[in-house]
């Protein structure tokens, strides 16, 4: 017999593949009692997954109404999180190649050889698993700068679950390589270069993302 805790994060990981291909539209409403049925599993775990999915800003949760797959950003809050990752991101960059542990730039290492030998397969289950980790690779960054108030301020922003939605078909190997340079600059522990190869990923990001808002 399965052990609740494995069961638990499987539901999530489904609803969460669905929500990140967009099998579950943005905005759509998300019915408890269907993916319970879908699922094959009681309703309980499936409202815990929908209350983690709702702490990680990908569903919304709405008085009388229930669950629904969070929007997607329009133009002007996508304009908007660029500029606010740009003002805190390379920031955390510059502080992490001062004072990151060696240990946390292996782990951080590992995060990217994770996300390498993601991009030789393909479907939704490695795209969410890939947002996952890019995810995780800044956020890890992020905490490592050691300001409370930018981590709060970057992890309010849910960038990844929604930028990943934007753009749901392959992911960016050019990523994987800016990743890398950022990388060497905090392992050479050269302040400058961190900062500058972490502003050159957002903005190449930003340009890579921006294909879903023409004109
Ligand atoms: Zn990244």
């Amino acid at each position: 017999m399965r052990r609740p805790a494995r069961l638990g994060d499987e539901v999530y990981s489904a609803i969460f593949e669905r929500i990140m291909s967009l099998e579950i539209e943005p905005g759509a409403r998300i019915s408890v009692d269907a993916i319970s049925r879908q699922l094959g599993v009681s309703q309980t775990p499936i409202r815990e997954a929908l209350g983690r999915l709702e702490s990680e800003g990908l569903v919304v949760k709405t008085h009388l109404i229930g669950y629904s797959a969070a929007p997607q950003l329009n133009a002007r809050q996508f304009a908007d999180l660029y500029e606010l990752r740009l003002l805190l991101e390379p920031f955390a960059a510059r502080k992490c190649a001062q004072s990151m542990p060696d240990a946390v730039i292996d782990q951080l290492e590992a995060l990217c050889a994770e996300m390498d030998s993601l991009t030789q397969s393909e479907g939704p289950q490695s795209y969410a698993q890939f947002a996952r980790l890019d995810m995780a690779f800044h956020d890890q960054i992020a905490a490592s700068a050691g300001n409370a108030l930018a981590v709060e301020a970057l992890s309010r922003l849910y960038t990844h679950v929604h930028l990943y939605r934007l753009l749901p078909s392959g992911v960016a190997r050019s990523a994987l390589d800016e990743h890398g340079q950022l990388i060497a600059a905090i392992k050479a522990r050269d302040p400058d270069a961190a900062e500058a190869a972490m502003r050159q990923h957002i903005e190449s990001s930003q340009h890579r993302f921006k294909a879903h808002y023409p004109g």
